[in-house]
Protein backbone atom coordinates (compact mmCIF):
# COMPACT_ATOMS: atom_id res chain seq x y z
CA UNK A 1 0.00 0.00 0.00
CA UNK A 2 0.99 3.69 -1.08
CA UNK A 3 2.80 6.18 1.64
CA UNK A 4 2.31 10.06 1.58
CA UNK A 5 5.68 12.10 2.12
CA UNK A 6 5.37 15.88 3.15
CA UNK A 7 8.29 18.01 3.71
CA UNK A 8 7.98 21.22 5.76
CA UNK A 9 11.43 22.66 5.26
CA UNK A 10 11.77 25.53 8.02
CA UNK A 11 14.21 24.84 11.26
CA UNK A 12 14.94 27.06 14.14
CA UNK A 13 18.73 27.44 12.79
CA UNK A 14 20.80 25.63 10.02
CA UNK A 15 23.28 22.90 11.40
CA UNK A 16 26.57 22.83 10.39
CA UNK A 17 26.47 19.51 8.24
CA UNK A 18 22.86 19.77 6.50
CA UNK A 19 22.18 19.76 3.20
CA UNK A 20 18.57 19.02 2.86
CA UNK A 21 16.62 21.26 1.52
CA UNK A 22 15.33 23.67 4.80
CA UNK A 23 16.11 26.78 6.35
CA UNK A 24 15.07 29.12 8.50
CA UNK A 25 12.82 31.66 6.72
CA UNK A 26 11.12 34.39 7.46
CA UNK A 27 6.98 34.19 8.89
CA UNK A 28 6.53 35.86 5.47
CA UNK A 29 8.06 32.84 3.43
CA UNK A 30 6.61 29.97 5.67
CA UNK A 31 2.97 31.64 5.35
CA UNK A 32 3.37 31.59 1.83
CA UNK A 33 5.06 28.00 1.90
CA UNK A 34 1.95 26.95 3.78
CA UNK A 35 -0.46 28.21 1.51
CA UNK A 36 1.11 26.54 -1.23
CA UNK A 37 1.89 23.34 0.20
CA UNK A 38 -2.12 22.76 1.20
CA UNK A 39 -3.11 23.86 -2.38
CA UNK A 40 -1.19 20.93 -3.64
CA UNK A 41 -1.83 18.52 -0.94
CA UNK A 42 -5.90 19.82 -1.69
CA UNK A 43 -5.80 19.50 -5.56
CA UNK A 44 -4.36 15.97 -5.52
CA UNK A 45 -6.31 13.38 -7.05
CA UNK A 46 -6.40 9.97 -4.68
CA UNK A 47 -6.48 7.63 -6.84
CA UNK A 48 -5.21 4.57 -3.80
CA UNK A 49 -5.82 5.26 -0.04
CA UNK A 50 -2.73 5.56 1.64
CA UNK A 51 -1.62 3.32 5.26
CA UNK A 52 1.53 5.63 5.89
CA UNK A 53 2.17 9.32 6.23
CA UNK A 54 5.38 11.02 7.10
CA UNK A 55 5.98 14.76 7.73
CA UNK A 56 9.62 15.68 7.85
CA UNK A 57 11.82 18.35 6.57
CA UNK A 58 13.30 20.62 7.98
CA UNK A 59 10.90 20.57 11.19
CA UNK A 60 7.88 20.16 10.96
CA UNK A 61 7.13 20.12 14.78
CA UNK A 62 7.35 24.01 14.13
CA UNK A 63 4.65 24.35 11.97
CA UNK A 64 1.29 26.26 13.76
CA UNK A 65 -0.57 23.47 15.29
CA UNK A 66 -3.70 24.63 12.98
CA UNK A 67 -2.23 24.33 10.00
CA UNK A 68 -0.84 21.19 10.15
CA UNK A 69 -4.65 19.73 12.14
CA UNK A 70 -5.53 21.33 8.84
CA UNK A 71 -2.90 19.48 6.02
CA UNK A 72 -3.59 16.12 8.01
CA UNK A 73 -7.49 16.36 7.25
CA UNK A 74 -6.68 16.75 3.59
CA UNK A 75 -5.27 13.21 3.87
CA UNK A 76 -7.89 10.07 3.28
CA UNK A 77 -7.64 8.28 6.86
CA UNK A 78 -9.22 5.31 6.18
CA UNK A 79 -6.44 2.94 5.17
CA UNK A 80 -3.48 5.39 7.11
CA UNK A 81 -1.85 2.64 10.12
CA UNK A 82 1.10 4.96 10.89
CA UNK A 83 1.45 8.68 10.96
CA UNK A 84 5.50 10.30 11.82
CA UNK A 85 6.04 13.60 12.68
CA UNK A 86 9.88 14.86 12.16
CA UNK A 87 10.08 16.61 16.17
CA UNK A 88 13.48 18.74 17.13
CA UNK A 89 13.82 18.39 20.54
CA UNK A 90 12.71 20.56 22.48
CA UNK A 91 9.79 22.08 20.04
CA UNK A 92 6.84 19.88 21.53
CA UNK A 93 4.62 21.22 23.70
CA UNK A 94 1.10 18.94 25.51
CA UNK A 95 -0.77 21.12 23.38
CA UNK A 96 1.08 20.72 20.17
CA UNK A 97 1.19 16.73 20.49
CA UNK A 98 -2.37 16.32 22.25
CA UNK A 99 -3.71 18.19 18.97
CA UNK A 100 -1.44 15.96 16.51
CA UNK A 101 -2.31 13.04 18.14
CA UNK A 102 -5.97 13.89 17.86
CA UNK A 103 -5.11 14.59 13.93
CA UNK A 104 -3.85 10.96 13.58
CA UNK A 105 -0.33 11.21 14.44
CA UNK A 106 1.01 7.94 16.38
CA UNK A 107 4.40 8.31 15.87
CA UNK A 108 7.41 10.83 16.37
CA UNK A 109 11.26 10.74 15.12
CA UNK A 110 13.51 13.30 17.03
CA UNK A 111 16.18 14.66 15.40
CA UNK A 112 18.39 14.20 18.25
CA UNK A 113 21.49 13.24 16.76
CA UNK A 114 23.97 13.54 19.92
CA UNK A 115 23.52 14.05 23.50
CA UNK A 116 27.01 15.93 23.85
CA UNK A 117 26.78 19.57 24.69
CA UNK A 118 30.40 19.91 22.64
CA UNK A 119 28.81 18.28 19.53
CA UNK A 120 25.74 19.71 19.97
CA UNK A 121 27.10 23.13 19.73
CA UNK A 122 29.96 23.04 17.27
CA UNK A 123 27.09 21.68 14.81
CA UNK A 124 24.77 24.55 15.70
CA UNK A 125 21.75 22.53 17.67
CA UNK A 126 20.30 24.06 20.56
CA UNK A 127 19.30 21.27 22.85
CA UNK A 128 20.28 19.62 25.82
CA UNK A 129 20.17 15.78 26.58
CA UNK A 130 17.99 17.18 29.49
CA UNK A 131 15.32 19.16 26.63
CA UNK A 132 15.10 15.16 24.81
CA UNK A 133 14.36 13.20 28.44
CA UNK A 134 11.71 15.65 28.59
CA UNK A 135 10.63 15.57 25.53
CA UNK A 136 10.56 11.58 25.64
CA UNK A 137 8.57 11.72 29.03
CA UNK A 138 5.79 14.38 27.36
CA UNK A 139 4.99 11.95 24.94
CA UNK A 140 4.89 9.10 26.92
CA UNK A 141 2.49 10.62 29.95
CA UNK A 142 0.15 11.94 26.66
CA UNK A 143 0.25 8.30 25.47
CA UNK A 144 2.67 8.90 22.27
CA UNK A 145 4.93 5.63 23.03
CA UNK A 146 5.90 5.10 18.98
CA UNK A 147 9.14 7.15 19.11
CA UNK A 148 12.44 7.34 17.12
CA UNK A 149 15.59 8.76 17.72
CA UNK A 150 18.15 9.66 15.62
CA UNK A 151 21.79 9.90 15.89
CA UNK A 152 24.67 10.36 14.08
CA UNK A 153 28.26 8.39 14.58
CA UNK A 154 31.33 10.52 13.92
CA UNK A 155 30.32 14.07 14.39
CA UNK A 156 32.54 16.85 14.86
CA UNK A 157 33.97 16.67 18.29
CA UNK A 158 33.03 13.07 18.89
CA UNK A 159 35.20 11.04 20.87
CA UNK A 160 34.78 7.45 22.18
CA UNK A 161 33.67 8.77 25.43
CA UNK A 162 31.27 11.28 24.22
CA UNK A 163 29.95 8.60 21.82
CA UNK A 164 29.43 5.96 24.19
CA UNK A 165 27.75 8.85 26.62
CA UNK A 166 24.75 9.23 24.01
CA UNK A 167 24.29 5.63 23.52
CA UNK A 168 24.04 5.33 27.63
CA UNK A 169 21.23 8.54 27.35
CA UNK A 170 19.49 6.45 24.46
CA UNK A 171 19.85 2.97 26.55
CA UNK A 172 17.95 5.31 29.61
CA UNK A 173 15.41 6.36 27.25
CA UNK A 174 14.22 2.94 25.05
CA UNK A 175 12.95 3.96 22.95
CA UNK A 176 11.52 1.48 20.56
CA UNK A 177 13.16 2.78 17.37
CA UNK A 178 16.54 4.22 16.80
CA UNK A 179 18.32 5.77 13.71
CA UNK A 180 22.31 5.61 13.58
CA UNK A 181 23.70 7.27 10.30
CA UNK A 182 27.54 7.40 9.84
CA UNK A 183 28.73 10.72 9.59
CA UNK A 184 28.98 12.02 5.48
CA UNK A 185 30.56 15.36 4.89
CA UNK A 186 27.96 17.07 2.40
CA UNK A 187 29.85 19.74 0.48
CA UNK A 188 26.51 21.60 0.08
CA UNK A 189 26.67 22.24 3.69
CA UNK A 190 28.30 24.75 5.42
CA UNK A 191 31.02 22.31 7.04
CA UNK A 192 32.03 21.10 3.64
CA UNK A 193 32.10 24.77 2.21
CA UNK A 194 34.19 25.20 4.25
CA UNK A 195 36.33 22.15 3.71
CA UNK A 196 36.84 22.77 0.38
CA UNK A 197 37.65 26.18 1.30
CA UNK A 198 40.11 24.89 3.71
CA UNK A 199 39.03 26.82 6.30
CA UNK A 200 38.77 26.23 9.94
CA UNK A 201 35.07 27.11 10.79
CA UNK A 202 32.76 24.89 11.97
CA UNK A 203 35.20 22.39 13.74
CA UNK A 204 36.54 20.98 10.68
CA UNK A 205 39.82 20.75 12.57
CA UNK A 206 38.06 18.28 14.75
CA UNK A 207 36.52 15.34 12.50
CA UNK A 208 37.05 11.83 13.32
CA UNK A 209 38.41 9.98 10.83
CA UNK A 210 36.43 7.97 8.46
CA UNK A 211 37.35 4.77 9.89
CA UNK A 212 36.67 5.74 13.44
CA UNK A 213 33.46 7.21 12.37
CA UNK A 214 32.83 3.17 10.96
CA UNK A 215 34.26 2.23 14.15
CA UNK A 216 31.86 4.24 16.23
CA UNK A 217 29.12 3.07 13.92
CA UNK A 218 29.77 -0.54 14.73
CA UNK A 219 30.15 -0.23 18.54
CA UNK A 220 26.54 1.79 18.41
CA UNK A 221 24.96 -1.71 16.23
CA UNK A 222 26.37 -4.02 19.29
CA UNK A 223 24.82 -1.81 21.79
CA UNK A 224 21.67 -0.96 20.24
CA UNK A 225 20.98 -5.16 19.51
CA UNK A 226 22.21 -5.53 23.29
CA UNK A 227 19.08 -2.80 24.20
CA UNK A 228 17.13 -4.83 21.89
CA UNK A 229 16.77 -2.75 18.67
CA UNK A 230 17.93 -5.19 15.85
CA UNK A 231 19.10 -3.44 12.48
CA UNK A 232 16.89 -3.65 10.03
CA UNK A 233 18.41 -1.74 7.80
CA UNK A 234 21.72 -0.06 7.47
CA UNK A 235 20.43 2.83 9.80
CA UNK A 236 17.67 1.73 11.16
CA UNK A 237 16.77 -0.68 14.86
CA UNK A 238 14.09 -1.47 15.74
CA UNK A 239 12.12 -3.31 18.34
CA UNK A 240 10.20 -6.17 16.80
CA UNK A 241 6.79 -4.59 15.34
CA UNK A 242 8.37 -1.18 15.36
CA UNK A 243 9.83 -0.81 12.13
CA UNK A 244 9.21 2.22 10.04
CA UNK A 245 6.18 1.13 7.98
CA UNK A 246 6.70 4.10 5.26
CA UNK A 247 10.71 4.06 5.27
CA UNK A 248 10.12 0.59 4.51
CA UNK A 249 8.17 1.61 1.36
CA UNK A 250 11.45 3.60 -0.05
CA UNK A 251 13.84 0.69 0.31
CA UNK A 252 10.66 -2.07 -1.10
CA UNK A 253 10.51 -0.14 -4.00
CA UNK A 254 6.48 0.53 -2.71
CA UNK A 255 4.69 4.02 -4.43
CA UNK A 256 4.64 6.94 -2.60
CA UNK A 257 3.29 10.85 -3.08
CA UNK A 258 5.47 13.38 -2.02
CA UNK A 259 4.27 16.94 -1.36
CA UNK A 260 6.29 20.60 -0.53
CA UNK A 261 9.82 21.79 -1.22
CA UNK A 262 12.00 18.57 -2.65
CA UNK A 263 9.49 15.91 -2.09
CA UNK A 264 10.30 12.79 -4.15
CA UNK A 265 7.38 10.73 -5.67
CA UNK A 266 7.47 7.13 -7.06
CA UNK A 267 4.32 4.95 -9.08
CA UNK A 268 6.15 2.37 -9.40
CA UNK A 269 7.02 2.84 -12.71
CA UNK A 270 8.07 6.39 -13.25
CA UNK A 271 10.07 8.88 -10.23
CA UNK A 272 8.98 12.68 -10.46
CA UNK A 273 10.44 15.48 -7.48
CA UNK A 274 9.56 19.07 -6.74
CA UNK A 275 11.91 21.83 -6.93
CA UNK A 276 14.16 21.92 -4.23
CA UNK A 277 14.36 26.10 -4.02
CA UNK A 278 11.63 27.40 -2.01
CA UNK A 279 10.92 29.96 -5.07
CA UNK A 280 11.26 27.60 -7.65
CA UNK A 281 8.39 25.73 -5.37
CA UNK A 282 6.29 28.58 -4.84
CA UNK A 283 6.17 29.54 -8.42
CA UNK A 284 6.15 26.15 -10.37
CA UNK A 285 3.28 25.10 -11.92
CA UNK A 286 3.45 21.58 -9.88
CA UNK A 287 1.07 19.65 -13.19
CA UNK A 288 4.16 20.07 -15.63
CA UNK A 289 6.79 18.26 -13.08
CA UNK A 290 9.22 16.63 -15.20
CA UNK A 291 9.40 12.02 -15.07
CA UNK A 292 12.01 9.79 -15.05
CA UNK A 293 11.66 6.11 -15.58
CA UNK A 294 13.10 4.28 -12.80
CA UNK A 295 15.05 1.12 -13.89
CA UNK A 296 13.38 -1.79 -11.23
CA UNK A 297 16.78 -3.86 -11.76
CA UNK A 298 19.51 -0.91 -10.76
CA UNK A 299 16.91 -0.09 -7.58
CA UNK A 300 16.37 -3.43 -6.59
CA UNK A 301 20.19 -4.09 -5.37
CA UNK A 302 20.38 -0.33 -5.51
CA UNK A 303 17.80 0.56 -2.09
CA UNK A 304 17.22 -2.99 -1.51
CA UNK A 305 20.07 -4.56 -0.13
CA UNK A 306 20.28 -1.45 1.86
CA UNK A 307 17.67 -4.22 4.29
CA UNK A 308 19.19 -6.62 6.34
CA UNK A 309 16.72 -9.16 5.36
CA UNK A 310 18.65 -8.76 1.89
CA UNK A 311 16.87 -9.80 -1.48
CA UNK A 312 15.76 -12.56 -3.85
CA UNK A 313 17.25 -11.39 -7.36
CA UNK A 314 15.25 -12.79 -10.12
CA UNK A 315 17.12 -15.45 -12.34
CA UNK A 316 17.49 -12.23 -14.50
CA UNK A 317 18.89 -10.22 -12.34
CA UNK A 318 21.68 -13.48 -11.20
CA UNK A 319 22.81 -13.20 -15.03
CA UNK A 320 22.95 -9.73 -15.23
CA UNK A 321 24.58 -8.68 -12.16
CA UNK A 322 26.93 -12.03 -11.85
CA UNK A 323 30.04 -10.03 -11.85
CA UNK A 324 29.77 -7.63 -8.94
CA UNK A 325 27.68 -10.77 -7.24
CA UNK A 326 31.11 -12.62 -7.66
CA UNK A 327 33.33 -9.93 -6.90
CA UNK A 328 31.48 -8.63 -3.74
CA UNK A 329 30.80 -12.16 -2.42
CA UNK A 330 34.76 -13.33 -2.75
CA UNK A 331 35.66 -9.80 -0.83
CA UNK A 332 32.84 -11.05 1.76
CA UNK A 333 30.94 -8.32 1.78
CA UNK A 334 27.97 -10.14 -0.12
CA UNK A 335 26.36 -13.24 1.52
CA UNK A 336 24.54 -15.52 -0.64
CA UNK A 337 22.25 -17.81 1.05
CA UNK A 338 19.59 -20.22 -0.87
CA UNK A 339 18.10 -17.26 -3.10
CA UNK A 340 18.82 -14.86 -0.66
CA UNK A 341 21.52 -11.96 -1.14
CA UNK A 342 22.37 -9.75 1.72
CA UNK A 343 24.85 -7.13 2.40
CA UNK A 344 27.76 -8.51 5.63
CA UNK A 345 28.05 -6.90 8.61
CA UNK A 346 31.57 -5.74 6.40
CA UNK A 347 29.06 -5.24 3.66
CA UNK A 348 27.59 -2.35 5.53
CA UNK A 349 30.19 -0.97 6.10
CA UNK A 350 31.02 0.08 2.11
CA UNK A 351 27.97 -0.31 0.55
CA UNK A 352 27.87 2.57 -1.36
CA UNK A 353 30.92 1.49 -3.46
CA UNK A 354 28.95 -1.65 -3.82
CA UNK A 355 25.79 0.01 -4.73
CA UNK A 356 27.39 1.78 -7.47
CA UNK A 357 28.31 -1.40 -9.13
CA UNK A 358 24.82 -2.65 -9.47
CA UNK A 359 24.37 0.72 -11.71
CA UNK A 360 23.40 -0.35 -15.48
CA UNK A 361 25.46 2.45 -17.25
S1 LIG B 1 19.69 18.90 10.45
FE1 LIG B 1 17.47 18.98 10.75
S2 LIG B 1 17.20 20.66 12.22
FE2 LIG B 1 19.27 20.91 11.38
S3 LIG B 1 19.01 22.30 9.63
FE3 LIG B 1 18.87 20.22 8.82
S4 LIG B 1 16.68 19.73 8.77
FE4 LIG B 1 16.97 21.52 10.14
Amino acid sequence: MPGVYISYPFCNQKCSFCNFASGVGTGDSQGRYTAALLHEVGAHQWTWLPETLYLGGGTPSLMPIEQLTNLLRLIPRERLMEVTVECAPGTLSEASVRAWMKAGVNRVSLGVQSFDPTELRHTGRRHRAETVREDVALLRRIGLTNINIDLIAGLPHQTPQSWNASLAHLEQLEVPHSSVYIFEIDEDSRLGKEILLGGQRYSTGFMPSEETAAQFYEEGVARLRDMGLQRYEISNFARPGFQSRHNLKYWKREPYVGFGLDAHSFDGTVRWSNPDSLEAYLAVSLENREVEPACAEEEHFFVGLRLTEGIQPTADEWRQFARPIAKWKEAGMLQHEGSTLRLSDAGVLVSNEIFQEFLLV
